[in-house]
């Protein structure tokens, strides 16, 4: 198959979730990867200040007024991703094969820059810094909920190799789908029924709870909580919850922009000193694109409420997990929160 042709997404009928098929297989022999190896180096680094005209199609970019240097003339830059899975151009082409239900694989893969600087943590950078990450976030999110394609899109982070990270530079990235991924539905469908049930948001409900108990709560900002949620999945797993009701995080006031980067920072740094070498993730959740359709429930501003979950990388999940989908948690969330509260 060409390169040049559309990825599928494929529609498991027992599960209901969707998988993106690459229109050109990865042959064994790729799949070999060096556990050891530690990024791309600085030198040979595309995404420094100074390479600008080496990604091409830029798609937007926060501007550092104040600088006279050429090489920093941006404080954060959002370009396509280098292999895209997701690809704006083209139909939907919702089709059927036998039994089978597909579609193109449209939608957007960006990579957001963090910074110009290549070995700099997210944590290390300050706080305006993360404001202006955080605040790119906001705005990509805001573009592409214009696209009605769209029906979700998706903020996420990879740190370390063990997280999928290989770039080296200190990258985020985005990928919006024309479908709602079952991870998202799942937490849509379950503040649903919560909400048709007791008539409140989970969300404020757990919040509520989490800071009436305490044992569970990291830290506390004016906007936010960090808490190791009640029945994680994994250990020192945390979410950063807004204490303001709201389904978008793309609605976030400027004030409470600059405190998700002071409670995110914290929070990782709080992680890197219990371990140093971490690999994690983090992602947005945050509620599908709010364009009208006629399958759209009326309550969605009401009943789901936007956060971010921060998962460390440690363990390698075991057969009983895969099968059950059923966890193992060697540190319980109530210890986990009490080793992050107190570092
Ligand atoms: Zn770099
Ligand atoms: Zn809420
Ligand atoms: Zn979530």
């Amino acid at each position: 198959m060409k390169k040049t042709d559309l990825n599928e997404l494929r529609k498991d009928p027992l599960l209901g979730r969707w998988i993106a098929v690459l229109s050109e297989s990865v042959p064994p022999s790729e799949y070999r990867q060096d556990l050891s190896s530690e990024g791309v180096h600085e030198k040979s680094c595309i995404l420094c200040a100074g390479r600008e005209s080496e990604t091409a199609g830029e798609i937007m970019l926060v501007r550092n007024a104040s600088s006279t240097n050429v090489s920093h003339k941006w404080w954060t830059r959002v370009i396509p991703n280098f292999n895209p899975v997701f690809k704006v151009e083209g139909e939907l082409g919702r089709r059927g094969e036998g039994m089978y239900d597909k579609m193109n694989s449209i939608g957007a893969n960006e990579v957001i820059i963090e910074s110009p600087h290549h070995n700099v943590q997210p944590e290390d950078m300050g706080l305006e810094q993360m404001s202006r990450v955080i605040q790119t976030y906001r705005d990509r999110i805001s573009d592409l909920e214009k696209d009605s394609r769209l029906r979700y899109t998706l903020i996420y982070k990879n740190h370390g190799i063990s997280a999928g990270s290989h770039l080296g530079h200190p990258v985020s990235h985005l990928a919006s789908t024309p479908v709602i991924p079952k991870r998202v539905k799942e937490e849509l469908d379950g503040a649903k029924q919560y909400f048709a049930y007791k008539e409140r948001c989970i969300f404020c409900d757990v919040m509520r709870e989490e800071l009436r108990v305490g044992s569970r709560v990291i830290l506390e900002t004016r906007h936010f909580a960090a808490f190791c949620p009640y029945a994680s999945k994994f250990p020192f797993e945390t979410w950063i919850l807004p204490k303001r009701h709201n389904c978008a995080f793309q609605d976030i006031r400027s004030d409470e922009l600059e405190d998700l980067a002071l409670i995110l920072s914290s929070m990782l740094k709080k992680l890197r000193t219990l371990f140093p070498d971490l690999s994690y993730n983090y992602f947005i959740h945050s509620a599908p694109n709010r364009v009208p359709r006629k399958d759209h429930w009326h309550t969605l501003g009401e009943d789901f409420h936007w956060h971010l979950e921060i998962m460390p990388r440690f363990l390698r999940t075991s057969g009983f997990e895969w099968g059950s989908g059923f966890y193992i948690l060697p540190t319980s969330p109530e210890d986990a929160a009490k080793y992050l509260r107190e570092v």
